[in-house]
């Protein structure tokens, strides 16, 4: 695609659709860049309908962990469609399908299929307020669970790159629900739990959607009890976490099981199908088994369950996938964190698994006061860098490079690129 097209293509983009995208960071607005066009993807690389060949770490925002275009997971979706899109009535495969996502996932007993993410948060977050009887949702400044109204609020990176913290459109009768608190601060959640109105609190236990965020010793651990102690459902979000930094989740990696699970991107093998679940006693509130309704067309459908089922099975059955994932990134975090250090630039990598952040300013970052300093200039001048070097990585500083397994076969040149990148942006 030559220059003039390609600016033919944005300026149509840009009539038909709001900003030119049908979601917001994809614009690459917040680093001065115009985005790239995929016109397809294999292995580590995404190519561009320009016909550029780059490494890619966006990784559809972390729904791609083996490959693109895994031939396996291609595979059972071509076999699934062949026999059909959409039922309408229940099949074999999504039993079978619950089965292997339960008994990968320590807090899921029974689950429920929807499309998306921001439909399993909000059916989780419905829930939790039908089985406590309480209304008010608490969740931590800088964590993203989707773009339904009780959430938009403090949400992180997508509102923090528009400069908008909360959206109009969103009533302040929904916002007076949700209650902020800090993440790794347990009293932040102690004073919002102390009137006893709280349904649940919500957390990616891993912090992803404002940099990567590790949780603290005994943060988790201190929010399984106070929530059990203030009658308040703990809700984990591992729509990005989930089979990222290991095949239980972030609650196999720390230990500690939530009420209720929601999961997205890898779990449906990067088509548009998410989960939500847990305790079985909750679950059978859900309709028709109980009376908190919630139901979906598409739920189930047979091109996710195949392309999940395919995932998971893969990452199951490789018995050192999540060591190698955990090698790929140390060696990256160390040589990124090094060339930081070589150019004298105050900054620092934090990882956890299969995702990582380059924070540029603060020397380390363990909330969303933290991550709010970071320098968007260096940041700027640091993803411009790896995109000339054919390296893609999100553009924006409060997002997360996501490891797939096919960067093994690429480390060496993604890593000298993002190293000279670095210093790009010194
Ligand atoms: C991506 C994401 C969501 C939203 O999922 P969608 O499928 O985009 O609606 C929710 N929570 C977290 C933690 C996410 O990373």
């Amino acid at each position: 695609m030559s220059q003039g097209i390609y600016d033919t293509i944005w300026a149509r983009a840009q009539q038909l659709l709001p900003g030119g995208v049908n979601s917001p960071v994809r614009t690459f607005g917040s680093v001065d860049a115009l985005p790239v066009f995929a016109q397809s993807a294999s292995g580590p690389h995404l190519i561009t309908s320009d016909e550029r060949k780059l490494i890619d770490f966006i990784c559809s925002w972390g729904a791609i962990v083996l490959e693109h275009a895994s031939p396996v997971v291609v595979q059972a979706i071509i076999r699934a469609a062949s026999q059909g899109t959409s039922f309408g009535v229940p099949t074999v495969g999504e039993v079978d399908y619950a089965g292997l996502v339960s008994s990968l996932v320590p807090s899921i007993e029974m689950l429920r299929m929807v499309n998306s993410g921001t439909e399993a948060t909000t059916s989780a977050l419905r829930l939790a307020r039908g089985a406590t009887g309480r209304e008010v949702v608490v969740k931590f400044e800088g964590c993203y669970h989707g773009h339904a109204d009780p959430f938009l609020i403090k949400a992180g990176s997508g509102a923090a790159n528009l400069g908008v913290p909360d959206s109009p459109g969103v009533p302040d009768s929904v916002a007076q629900s949700t209650r902020i608190a800090q993440f790794n601060d347990l009293e932040s959640v102690k004073l919002s739990l102390a009137p006893g109105d709280v349904a649940c609190v919500i957390l990616e236990p891993v912090a992803g959607n404002m940099g990567v965020i590790p949780p603290e010793p005994g943060f988790l651990e201190g929010l399984r009890e106070l929530t059990e102690s203030a009658g308040s459902l703990l809700i984990f979000d591992e729509v990005m976490t989930g089979f990222r930094v290991g095949l239980g989740g972030a609650q196999g990696r720390f230990g500690v099981t939530p009420d209720l699970t929601t999961l997205g991107k890898i779990v449906a093998g990067a088509t548009p199908a998410a989960v939500y679940g847990g305790r079985r006693d909750l679950m059978n509130q859900i309709a028709p088994a109980g009376p908190i309704y919630q139901a979906g067309t598409m739920s189930g459908n047979p091109i996710s369950v195949a392309a999940g089922t395919a995932t998971l099975n893969q990452l199951a059955s490789e018995d050192d996938f999540y060591r190698r994932l955990e090698e790929t990134g140390a060696e990256l975090e160390a040589r990124l964190s090094a060339a930081l250090s070589r150019h004298r630039i105050d900054g620092t990598v934090q990882r956890v698994g299969g995702m990582l952040t380059v924070f540029f300013g603060p020397s380390k970052v363990r909330s969303w006061d933290d991550a709010v300093h970071v320098d968007r200039e260096r940041f700027t001048r640091f993803f411009q860098g790896a995109l000339r070097r054919e390296v893609l990585i999100p553009p924006s500083p409060f997002e997360a490079l996501f490891l797939m397994e096919a960067h093994q076969g690429v480390l060496e040149e993604s890593s000298l690129a993002l190293e000279a990148a670095i210093g790009d942006a010194a």
